[in-house]
């Protein structure tokens, strides 16, 4: 392995154990500038110095030793050459054999990977597709704007990216524009903090230039008055002329906190899709597409394998996927369903993030500071009802367990019970934003 892919090897596998925030502030930017006589050189920017030296070397030196067969000392070098950018975004973890980048196009922000063509369509997230594509034909036309939500890791950016990408490809005289809540923020602090009357008109006339406005996790423009000011203006003029505007979040309008309220009625002003959990198949569909493209050879059995695995969300199925592939091509072996398992069997998420009902139970207990007995038992006072109603709900959803079997596990209650105890959830959720709080805090364990 020559130094780029051994370095890519490390990261993608250490992007698995580690949560995204933590990946991209202290391990995106860092190059293996060497490695000889077990004295591995990596370079990072100098914020991240000390962080990784401190924090990070034992992680860091697992992974490179695992891949290399031999014990190698790290040494932090600041490598001035890296130009920090904060709002670099991660990138697919697979690229097709045929394209060896992992760079968004400069001047649009998309991610050329990200198409309609590698976006498996399920019952999970068929609306979701069905009004993307209708707006990538007819941009401005059909559903504006179009706010798309769901919680991390289930395909928001690859669908807002595939629609960006489709029209540039159909239209290029159309002119896109992606960014993210967090970016969007920062330019513009950037440009008022800079004093320069003609950086703030240039940061204007960026975004009103569009025909297409891609907003990727919008809510991180919440609490933050100037930029919801900003933001608010841009949204009019852009919307007054029929610019197609598209926005992404981590849960709907209406339950981002400190966000205006004419920012979230906006943004309800159009068309709203969620996208859910993916089941079995459509996980193993996606994974059987991302080898394929990746000219991976990799048996069925093994793919069935991980997508019973990991149900937590597609990024770290993806995420455990590579992890087995990088390890096997480090080793040299092939891949096989048995070395699936043994990787797996030390993967942080198939082991803890696995949605079971026991955990399910666990976590409302721990949530409603209740006890697992109670929730089984046959008492129905009016706050054990209501957590027994969760946790019912969460293994329908999370879980996609049968009505039965969640009747049995809550201590052998019958299945028509089960069911008006999750159709009891869902109806109280759009009218109830604490419980809709609630159950995101619970969910958010898995
Ligand atoms: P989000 O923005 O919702 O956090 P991403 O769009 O980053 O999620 O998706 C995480 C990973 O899962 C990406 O690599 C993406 O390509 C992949 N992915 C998500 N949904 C699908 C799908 N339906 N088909 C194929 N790959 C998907
Ligand atoms: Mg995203």
């Amino acid at each position: 392995m020559n130094k780029t892919t051994l370095w890519k090897t490390v990261l993608a596998q250490l992007q698995v154990d580690l949560s995204p925030a933590i990946f991209k502030t202290w391990f995106v930017q860092t190059k293996l500038l060497g490695l000889k006589d077990g004295i591995a050189e990596i370079g990072c920017p100098s914020y991240a110095k000390n962080r990784l030296e401190e924090r990070y070397y034992a992680q860091i030196k697992k992974v490179l030793d695992g891949l290399t067969k031999q014990k190698n000392e790290l040494v932090f070098k600041v490598d001035t050459s890296i130009k920090v950018d904060k709002n670099k975004d991660l990138g697919p973890l697979f690229i097709p054999e045929n394209q060896k980048t992992r760079e968004p196009e400069r001047q649009s922000g998309l991610f050329p990977q990200y198409t309609f063509a590698n976006f498996i369509v399920g019952s999970n997230n068929n609306l979701a597709h069905a009004v993307a594509s209708a707006i990538a034909e007819k941009p401005g036309k059909v559903y504006n704007p179009f706010f798309l939500h769901s919680r991390v890791g289930l395909g928001k950016t690859h669908l807002i990216q595939a629609i960006g990408n489709r029209i540039r490809k159909r239209s290029p005289r159309l002119k896109v524009i992606y960014c993210t809540g967090e970016s969007f923020a920062n330019e513009l602090i950037d440009a008022i903090r800079s004093g320069d009357r003609s950086r703030s008109g240039k940061f204007r006339k960026k975004f009103r230039g569009a025909d297409v406005w891609l907003i990727d996790d919008v809510q991180f423009i919440a609490g933050r008055e100037a930029t919801q000011e900003e933001f608010f203006h841009t949204f009019n003029a852009l919307y007054l002329s029929q610019k197609q505007i598209v926005l992404t979040s981590d849960r709907p309008p209406r339950e981002i906190s400190k966000l205006e309220e004419r920012l979230s009625s906006r943004f309800q002003g159009g068309m709203i899709a969620d996208m859910q959990l993916p089941d079995l198949d459509v996980r193993a569909a996606i994974l059987r597409l991302k080898r394929d493209q990746a000219k991976l050879d990799v048996p069925n059995e093994a793919i069935d394998f991980v997508a019973g695995a990991i149900t937590s969300n597609i990024r770290d199925l993806e995420g455990a996927f590579l992890q087995i592939v990088t390890t096997a091509q480090g080793r040299g072996e092939e891949i096989t369903l048995e070395l699936a398992r043994e990787i797996l069997g030390q993967n942080r998420l198939a082991q803890e993030k696995k949605v079971t009902s026991r955990r399910i139970i666990e976590e409302v207990c721990t949530y409603y500071a209740l006890k697992p007995r109670d929730l089984r038992g046959p008492r129905r006072p009016k706050n054990l009802a209501l957590a027994r109603q969760v946790a019912m709900y969460l293994m329908r959803t999370l879980g996609k367990m049968p009505l039965a079997e969640i009747g049995e596990v809550l201590g052998g209650r019958d299945h028509t019970t089960v069911m008006h105890g999750v159709e009891k959830i869902e109806n109280l959720l759009p009218g109830n934003k604490q419980l809709g709080e609630q159950i995101r805090v619970i969910e958010s364990q898995f």
